[in-house]
């Protein structure tokens, strides 16, 4: 078992002497590069021999994650995770989630531009097949530097809660396929306050968008929604993927600090009252919003109706409603899944 999470995940040997990519002998969760790509089942023989020195760093990293989620005090960590299984909405011990419920899945940021305004998520219709996932690691100067560590540390928390999410597609037919970018970046902190009358869906872009668009700009990429699409729609083009998101990750200020917005989502390190340990199911619940699932705790003013994500299901689980409302990773703090949730992600369902 890497990490927490409950599954036999094996790194796959995977080229040839001829140097053609082989076949891999069962799903494949995680794939970094041709080199490194990390399965489902093996045994427990997790690492194959591997020429390191020849490694992209995207496949590096993506390597470095997985001796992290296999090593004890990764493992030791997890067991003892601050606020496991804490509802997401709880006001008492740690912060909210998301602040308020249009910040589920709130309207696209940079909307002024009417063919520029991502409505939804075009480009990561469901979790199925090949998902391209761009990770961009923003750096700034001084105290928001991202060090080395803290970034090794954000791509073992991605790798770990997708790992979640891949694990529980009943085809077990989900790839994530990762563009790994650290954009290095000088601009200040913005901690003055908005200008009175600011709305409140204008407060996220407010302290976003400089840094976001520096960061943008450092990957080569044009400002705003723009940009965020054409980066998107590359990695997906790149990793011959099916669907495709990104998430940005920042010491920076943010109105909220973890939100998604249509096909990106912004995090910030400290994770806020939740902490860095916990970056691993906060990034998976808020992958669950790009694809289309609601939140189901109640603080979110959840209710049981509505048609979400790929396969168009109500919110069944929605504790403010549901009958017999269970743990799933929409709700709270835990590596579980209610039985509409598979639904909303769009796994590839038998019999749908
Ligand atoms: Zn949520």
């Amino acid at each position: 078992m890497a990490g927490d999470v409950a599954l036999d995940e094996t790194l796959l040997p995977l080229v040839s002497a001829h140097g053609s990519l082989l076949a891999a002998s069962g799903p494949v969760l995680h794939e970094y590069g041709s080199s490194v790509r990390i399965g489902i089942g093996g045994g427990g023989r997790p690492l194959a021999a591997l020429n390191e020195e020849s490694l992209s760093d995207a496949e590096k990293s993506g390597l470095q994650a997985f001796r992290l989620r296999l090593s004890e005090p990764y493992r030791a960590r997890k067991a003892s995770r601050p606020y496991a299984d804490v509802p997401w909405g709880s006001s008492t011990a740690v912060p909210q989630l998301h602040r308020d419920r249009q910040a589920v899945i709130r309207g696209a940021p940079v909307a002024q531009d009417p063919s520029a305004a991502p409505a939804g998520a075009p480009e990561a219709k469901r979790l199925a097949g090949r998902v391209a996932v761009g990770l961009v690691i923003v750096s700034g100067p001084g105290s928001l530097a991202m060090t080395d560590a803290q970034t090794r540390k954000i791509v073992a928390e991605v790798q770990n809660g997708l790992s979640y999410l891949g694990g529980q597609a009943p085809a077990r037919d989900v790839t994530f396929v990762y563009d790994i970018q650290v954009a290095q970046i000088d601009v200040p902190d913005t901690q003055s306050a908005p200008p009175a009358g600011t709305k409140p869906d204008d407060l996220y872009e407010y302290y976003e968008r400089p840094w976001r668009d520096a960061a943008l700009a450092a990957i080569g990429q044009a400002p705003g929604g723009s940009g965020i699409r054409s980066y998107i729609r590359s990695i997906k083009a790149q990793k011959s993927a099916q669907a495709a998101y990104c998430a940005f990750f920042t010491h920076y200020t943010l109105h909220h600090f973890a939100y998604c917005s249509g096909s990106y989502l912004t995090m910030q390190y400290s994770n806020d009252g939740w902490g860095p340990e916990n970056l691993d199911r906060i990034f998976a619940h808020e992958t669950g919003h790009i694809f289309g699932a609601p939140d189901e705790y109640a603080e979110s003013g959840c209710d049981c109706g509505g048609a979400w994500g790929f396969h168009r299901r109500p919110n069944l689980n929605c504790e403010s409603c549901a009958d017999n409302s269970v743990d799933c990773i929409m709700k709270r703090n835990t590596w579980a899944m209610c039985d509409e949730t598979p639904y909303h992600l769009g796994y590839t369902m038998t019999g749908v």
